[in-house]
């Protein structure tokens, strides 16, 4: 068995790329893979390794002057769900792309049965799902306004247009905590006045209370694409792109010039040979398509290419290897 942490902590670190350089020498010398990013506001990652691993590299953690309170989000999986360890400076450690945000402004943190109180009570409430709308698709609370964005820093845009009166008592969740803490500010400011926020997130709400009120699965940004939440309630919410059916997994299109993620059963994928659409099926970028591994999230695509393949799309390749994955890890 591995473990697998997300966590994050603001703090300000004077040399992010210092901080880093001994970070990155000291995951490496664990042995963890994972993605960490490190920035002026502090450190955000999710990474997995051996149980001893895991404890070793949170107490390196505990140890940096100002993270002795960061908290980890922990659970067990078979395997490690990443392919290499990536721990880089970023300008955020959350992307929203608005200067002055400071999360010490932020909304009420509720603990996960405090946050099942409300949403047990009479009291009148907004839920507000922080994250991006192939996340929520596939799983969230019941009753949730699902923003149809695609990046988090898509947020500030889309409150301008929420018609969301300001006196109403607003709940916001995410996948762990880090969205929120910076999209509670940005409410509070636009003057919203009864801003609570999930802490800890979902994961931490399916650890804590077992995930009741929450609709199918949660999406997490490693290689399990989706994880269960509530133990009682694991129907997929969502359906196969291709045939229709019910189903909760995705893939990304077998065609690297798409590379669309999208929901697919594992009878869709078969159909399509990992493609989203006929026309991805006849590029010439498409990759193999191995049933096996239908559901893998694929990474160095370009490996599956020949030398001359990868000398006529040098420069494809590097624009391709430059690209963030999304902007944000939970
Ligand atoms: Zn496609």
């Amino acid at each position: 068995m591995y473990e697998v942490i997300l966590y994050y902590h603001f703090h300000e670190i004077v040399l992010p790329e210092e901080f880093c350089k001994a970070h990155k020498a000291k995951c490496k010398e664990l042995g963890l893979k994972g993605r960490i990013y490190i920035s002026e506001e502090g450190l955000n990652g999710t990474a997995s390794g051996s149980l001893e691993q895991i404890e070793a590299y949170k107490q390196y953690v505990w140890s940096l002057p100002g993270f002795d309170q960061t908290e980890f989000k922990q659970e067990s999986y078979d395997e490690v769900p990443f392919a290499k360890l990536i721990c880089k400076v970023r300008k955020e450690i959350v992307s929203l792309h608005v200067d002055g945000v400071d999360p010490k402004e932020g909304g009420r943190h509720l603990k996960p049965h405090e946050w099942r109180a409300v949403l047990e009570s009479d009291e009148d409430h907004v839920i507000i799902d922080v994250r991006n709308n192939y996340e929520s698709r596939v799983g969230h609370f019941k009753g949730a306004i699902k923003p149809d964005v695609k990046n988090f820093f898509d947020f500030p845009a889309w409150l301008k247009t929420a018609d969301i009166p300001k006196d109403k008592k607003v709940l916001m969740y995410c996948t762990g905590g880090i969205r929120c803490e910076k999209f509670s500010v940005l409410m509070k400011k636009e003057g919203w006045e009864d801003v609570n926020q999930l802490h800890g997130g979902i994961l931490n709400y399916a650890y804590k209370e077992g995930g009741e009120h929450f609709k199918g699965k949660c999406f997490v940004f490693d290689d399990r694409l989706v994880v269960p939440v509530n133990p009682n309630d694991l129907a997929p919410i969502a359906h196969c792109e291709i045939t229709g059916k019910p189903a909760d997994s995705y893939v990304n299109c077998a065609n690297m010039e798409c590379n669309k993620l999208f929901i697919c059963s594992e009878e869709g994928a078969h159909l399509m040979e990992g493609c989203c659409s006929e026309e991805c099926k006849k590029s010439e970028y498409r990759r193999p398509f191995d049933p096996e591994q239908a559901f893998q999230p694929f990474r160095k695509w370009y490996n599956y290419f020949d030398e001359e393949f990868k000398e006529r799309n040098k420069e494809w390749i590097k624009k391709a290897e430059a690209e963030e994955p999304n902007g944000c890890l939970s």
